[in-house]
């Protein structure tokens, strides 16, 4: 991406030309959320001012209106993903929604005592809880993937994991504080020699890397649109359709039933199944919009962007004597955690804060990766396809003048 293509991207986000503290706001705190393009909030405001009824059971213009417009949205992420139908994606609140309803669904309907769940040790919280909780509940146990120092997963562990018992695998595509890309086509490949399925947590890998879930043969995919550039509070579960129809309903209510009687109720067929009560129909068409925003640069720019990034983010990171990055797999998302000696990450990241640069410190919700890194947390900075390399040197010089003000 040259710099003109940047900065006209960069224009497309006012948050962008704030100021922090006086400083211009460099931003590196993609992996937690991203910011948003005036076109997905001009949708929001278009779809509240214009066109606001509650959708599918309206006959008059409006309802009618809305309704096609969140339909619509469903078909642009089944084409986004390269979902083999529209019915197989879910509306969620966002990813945590949609691990926990297949937790709940597929746990309840496919799950019984002495069964298994794998999941990795590099898994966020909303990954690791919800299968807890099912294993609570119906007595499972649950297994998890090691990793090696590069932050890479260990696959003979993995196949060694697999066993009669097991019902399920659920892993990152990309790792929120490593950055890992894990090799999920494999890991799904190998699942399915014994058929179990495979849920993959696309978090933090839809708005960086091309995901095609046919292709992966994926099971179950999940991500949130507030991580690529789309509204807060609505998400994807993308789910085989033979295996959401097999799964009972999540929650009940409005819009998920067929016929109801005081004596029983018959359930509504495909993705409405899942999507009891009125679904926010204004933040699918801002997700949509998002997307067609994303296409409009094309994820392959944004990728070979986002890996400049990476490498020369790494590469000046290294300038910095006592650095430590954690997670240095081969294949990469532009995520860097770092430690710097015996600095402690969160007085890193509040004095870059002061310099107007935003980067997240802590466990990052993967409390057991950091508690098994024997650290305190670390520091992330996250990049996104609207970052530049004047802002990591900015980053870099502000970063060493913090380093000789702590040692
Ligand atoms: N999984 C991963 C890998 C994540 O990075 C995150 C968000 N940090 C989540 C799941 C949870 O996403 P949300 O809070 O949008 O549900």
């Amino acid at each position: 991406m040259n710099n003109q293509e940047l900065q006209k991207i960069r224009a497309d986000f006012p948050i962008l030309q704030e100021k922090i503290y006086n400083k211009d706001l460099i931003y590196f705190d993609n992996g937690a959320t991203t910011q948003k393009p005036r076109c997905v909030v001009e949708k929001i405001e278009e779809g509240y001012y214009y066109t606001n009824a509650n959708i599918h059971r309206g006959v008059h213009f409006l309802s009618q209106k809305a309704t096609e417009a969140h339909e619509a949205a469903r078909s642009t992420v089944a084409e986004f993903i390269h979902a083999a139908k529209r019915e197989e994606i879910v509306f969620t609140r966002g990813t945590t929604e949609a691990i926990n309803l297949v937790a709940s669904s597929f746990g309840y309907a496919f799950c019984k005592s002495g069964d298994e769940i794998i999941i990795s040790v590099m898994e966020h919280h909303s990954n690791i809880v919800p299968w807890q909780m099912l294993c609570e509940r119906k007595g499972l146990k649950l297994r998890v993937i090691p990793m090696n120092e590069l932050g890479e997963l260990d696959l003979d562990a993995y196949k060694l994991l697999l066993n009669q018992h097991t019902r399920l695998v659920s892993v990152a595509h990309v790792s929120n504080v490593l950055g890992t890309i894990n090799p999920v086509k494999e890991i799904i490949e190998i699942a399915h020699k014994q058929n179990i399925p495979v849920l993959v947590d696309g978090a933090q890998a839809v708005p960086h890397i091309a995901v095609d879930v046919t292709e992966l043969d994926a099971d179950f995919y999940v991500f949130s649109a507030h991580k690529i550039y789309g509204p807060t509070g609505i998400g994807v579960l993308y789910g085989k359709e033979k295996l959401l129809n097999a799964m009972p309903p999540y929650q009940g209510g409005g819009e998920m039933i067929s016929i109801v009687t005081f004596e029983k109720t018959t359930y509504n067929e495909l993705p409405f199944k899942f999507e009891a009560g009125t679904p926010d129909y204004i933040g699918s068409t801002a997700l949509a919009e998002a997307l067609h925003y994303v296409q409009g640069i094309g994820i392959e720019k944004i990728a070979a962007h986002e890996h400049e990034l990476l490498t020369y983010g790494t590469k000046r990171l290294m300038e910095i004597e006592g650095m430590r990055i954690i997670g240095t797999s081969k294949a990469k998302s532009s995520v860097i955690s770092f430690l710097v000696g015996n600095i402690h990450p969160y007085d890193l990241g509040m004095l870059l804060d002061k310099l107007g640069i935003a980067v997240r410190t802590g466990h990052h919700c993967a409390q057991p990766l950091i508690d098994s890194l024997g650290m305190p947390g670390t520091v992330r900075a996250s990049f996104a396809f609207y970052n530049s390399k004047e802002e990591i040197d900015t980053f870099i010089t502000s970063l060493k003048r913090i380093v000789i003000m702590l040692s």
